[in-house]
């Protein structure tokens, strides 16, 4: 344990997704960071294979947000977010909407704020079941979502969701369904790039509207690239045909872009990667670096258009937070963009890939690695799990890391990686070094 955890009183902070008793016996404690490295209450520098928790893609301590920050709080700290504006909200949007997920001619460029993503996930289903009843589709209320998605915790995002441990405590909403996974190991191991079988996954859309009609079911939202499940990429030509069924039986299509978005896969958003336009867009993390939290849901001017109706003294939509556009957030989400602009963070992966491909897939025969999944700068490494018990070799390898100066994520025996966006090419050789290193220890 460090010195200073040592001193600290742990009991009173209860952690999210934390196992709290295991990790206060053995705190890891971050004190800085800079660029690509976290420093502990140690002292020792960490390097940041997971930019945080997917959000800080422009790598850490940006003197730009802290400064765009501190200047809105002291000119404004907080303004009513309801019959009420600040310049910074609309600045915002209107600089997202510039960006959109497919370009301009996607109109996916009006914007509702959240805090998390979590919440942008929530806004954009009761979204979806507006506009249902809106264009006078008021019997459309299914959700449906897919096996091994995440999309946050709200009871929306819950009952979407295909997480088992996320779900079994709780009640969900009536009416959600789910699609099947699309992990396919007997076809698709060690493919590079989008595994190529599998597209026929989404007619699993087909079977749900024959088996509930296509007039009980609001919308579908997947993650273009699950990333909380363990990296799963989309066979090639899934989520268009997806796309297709979805258009077809009037049911709207949601991407949850929460750790795709701004630059992940070498273009701003999946969107953009795959070619392939939804209705509605959720996003967060990368939105602010992760330096204040928001999220924010783009919305398809058809979709915000066929709600903007009734007088129009009326509030339109009954929905919305108090932190909506927060001033401080939008200011660090303004200062952000700028930064990706200047530096080109929002397509730099697309150059990188090529080379993260190369190092990550050269872990292929290092021992327990029983598959590696990359696409821009995302890199699932699956283990094999210990006979008996699942999960170990994963957390031990993660904590292996990390004492070895390597910040990664696991779920379950799965290593997702997912660097901040400024990485250099000797920071992948140490990731990938340090991973086989602490592959070798294992048992
Ligand atoms: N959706 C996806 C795809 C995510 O990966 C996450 C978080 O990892 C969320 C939603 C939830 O975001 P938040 O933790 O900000 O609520």
């Amino acid at each position: 344990m460090s010195a200073a955890a040592n001193t600290q009183n742990l009991d009173h902070y209860w952690m999210p997704f934390t196992a709290n008793r295991q990790f206060k016996k053995a705190p890891r404690i971050l004190e800085s960071a800079q660029g690509m490295y976290y420093r502990d209450a140690d002292g020792n520098q960490i390097l940041d294979g997971a930019a945080g928790l997917w959000c800080v893609n422009a790598g850490h301590g940006r003197p730009e947000i802290t400064q765009a920050v501190a200047r809105q709080l002291e000119r404004l700290d907080y303004s009513p977010a309801f019959q009420m504006g600040h310049t910074g909200a609309f600045e915002f949007a209107e600089r997202l909407a510039a960006i959109a997920p497919g370009g301009a001619k996607a109109q996916l460029d009006r914007l509702f704020f959240t805090n998390s993503g979590s919440e942008a996930v929530d806004t954009a289903l009761k979204i979806a079941l507006a506009y249902q009843r809106a264009i006078g589709q008021g019997t459309r209320t299914r959700l449906i979502g897919r096996e091994r998605g995440y999309h946050g915790v709200g009871f929306g995002g819950i009952s979407v969701g295909g997480l088992v441990n996320n779900r079994r405590m709780f009640p969900l909403l009536p009416g959600a369904e789910h699609l099947r996974h699309t992990h396919d190991p007997s076809r698709n191991l060690f493919s590079h790039g989008l595994p190529e079988h599998g597209a026929e996954l989404a007619d699993d859309l087909e079977r749900l509207v024959a088996l509930h009609g296509a007039e009980t079911i609001a919308a579908v939202i997947v993650e273009p690239v699950a990333g909380s499940t363990g990296v799963l990429l989309p066979p090639k030509g899934y989520l268009e045909r997806l796309q297709t069924i979805a258009k077809k039986h009037g049911i709207l299509l949601i991407f949850d872009e929460v750790i795709t978005g701004f630059g992940r896969l070498g273009t701003p958003f999946a969107v953009d990667y795959f070619g392939v336009v939804p209705d509605l867009v959720t996003a967060a993390k990368g939105l602010t670096n992760g330096a204040i939290p928001m999220g924010a849901v783009f919305v398809s001017r058809a979709v915000h258009d066929a709600l903007m109706q009734g007088p129009p003294d009326q509030i339109e939509f009954f929905h919305g937070y108090t932190y909506s556009g927060h001033p401080a957030a939008c200011a660090a989400g303004l200062a952000t963009l700028d930064i990706y602009k200047q530096e080109n963070l929002l397509t730099r992966g697309a150059k990188l890939a090529p080379e993260w491909e190369a190092l990550m897939h050269g872990l292929k025969g290092q021992p327990h690695v029983a598959d590696v999944r990359t696409l821009g700068l995302v890199a699932g490494i699956e283990l094999s799990p210990r006979p008996g018990a699942p999960g170990a070799r994963g957390y031990e390898t993660y904590l292996k890391c990390f004492h070895d100066g390597l910040l990664i994520r696991v779920t379950g025996d799965i290593i997702a990686l997912s660097p901040p966006l400024i990485l250099e090419k000797d920071h992948m050789e140490i990731m990938a070094a340090k991973l086989a290193n602490a592959f070798r220890q294992i048992a």
